[in-house]
């Protein structure tokens, strides 16, 4: 392993986080969302760990559940955006998965399809997002005829909130309030929350919980700090210094020259660049900590490499460390510099960057 980019992923952090999940909603049952390779996690990895505790694992699509099959995974998935075209229903069978229906024409195609044996769908309901689901106003008679249809054998209510992560409830209470009038009754199946919904609406998470970015240790809630939150964060990048100069006051680093030194520095060049998922939109001053020193990158990021003031950080030599989130830097907080979410930091490292996975038994 010769460049030092790597992305560290702590399992235990994911599984701790994951109980901290039941914890807030101890009567639902737990779909961890691995969508997305488990938000740039490794979806295979991360759901073999958590295969003996998790009730079910939720992907976007079927080459996603597909790959959770091959793995050996045997837990309930769901596909979140259902099938894109008729033709998946019997590989849905065939791969034992459950699906959403959130439109007419998946509805017309299930209802057209003869399956070898009937199927669990998750029919989700638009409470306000206005991105998927069936209108409330069809969604009663919708929901009738699914359960009357001989392709299907269990149909979960579902909603998706627009603003859980909003400090202004309002939005949520009226979307649960919206949801809770369409579902049958509060006996049968249900399923609201998101990360945001488990943290901040833990009454609305009904017979399952969905959380996603909070399983791997960031949050969604606006102005919180995942400390807050006892989030254990899953993923550390870490890279190190590969050249060291002294740059005096005047002379500037990096392409387009957007920072200048105002004083006599020392300015470190570390492997990562937005290739490897790290944004180029960080802003000089996102912080990035140097043999546990915190410091700032400075200038523009290059497609492989970045710049880190290191004037004041004087062990600091060519093979220092370098982290830029993880145990020391909040995902969250270098989101804000970069002017993003952790979901796009996590889910952008690319393949280039070395994963490396840690855990500890039990
Ligand atoms: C991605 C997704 C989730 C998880 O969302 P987080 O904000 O990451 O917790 C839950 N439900 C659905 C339908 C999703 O698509």
């Amino acid at each position: 392993m010769a460049r030092p980019a790597t992305a560290v992923i702590n399992l235990s952090a994911i599984r701790e986080n994951f109980r901290f999940a039941q914890e807030l909603a101890p009567y639902s049952r737990v779909m961890v969302i691995v969508k997305a390779n488990a938000y740039g996690h490794g979806a295979v990895e991360v759901s073999r760990f958590l295969a003996p505790e998790a009730d079910a694992f939720g992907v976007a699509c079927i080459e996603e559940a597909i790959e959770l099959r091959d793995a050996g995974i045997e837990n309930p998935i769901l596909l979140l955006e259902g099938f894109f075209e008729p033709e998946e229903l019997d590989l849905i069978v065939e791969k034992d998965l459950w699906t959403v229906i959130h439109s007419e024409e998946q509805l017309a195609w299930i209802s057209q399809a003869k399956l070898s044996s009937p199927i669990t769908v998750w029919l989700k309901v638009d409470i306000g997002m206005h991105r998927l689901g069936i209108s409330p106003d069809r969604y009663e008679a919708v929901r009738t005829m699914l359960e009357e249809m001989p392709q299907v054998c269990e149909v979960v209510s579902m909603g998706h909130f627009s603003s859980a992560d909003d400090e202004n409830q309002n939005v949520t209470a009226a979307q649960t309030e919206r949801f809770k009038k369409l579902i049958p009754s509060n006996e049968s199946p249900f399923s609201l929350a998101n990360s945001a919904g488990c943290l901040a609406h833990s009454k609305a998470s009904g017979t399952w919980q969905r959380p996603g970015i909070m399983l791997y240790g960031a949050t969604p809630l606006k102005g919180h700090k995942p400390e807050h939150g006892n989030l254990k964060p899953a993923m550390t990048l870490n890279s190190e210094v590969i050249a060291v100069r002294d740059v005096p006051i005047g002379e500037s680093v990096g392409y387009s020259a957007t920072w200048t030194a105002a004083r006599p520095s020392r300015i470190g060049t570390v492997a990562m660049g937005y290739a490897d998922g790290f944004p180029r939109h960080a802003k000089t001053g996102t912080p990035v900590m140097v043999d546990g020193i915190e410091t700032q990158i400075v200038g523009r990021v290059s497609m492989d490499m970045l710049a880190v003031d290191l004037t004041e950080i004087l062990t600091a030599k060519v093979g220092s460390s370098v982290e830029f989130w993880g145990e020391d830097i909040s995902a969250n907080l270098v989101a804000d510099w970069c002017d993003t979410i952790p979901y796009t930091l996590f889910t952008g490292i690319t393949n280039r960057v070395h994963k490396r996975y840690i855990w500890e038994t039990s």
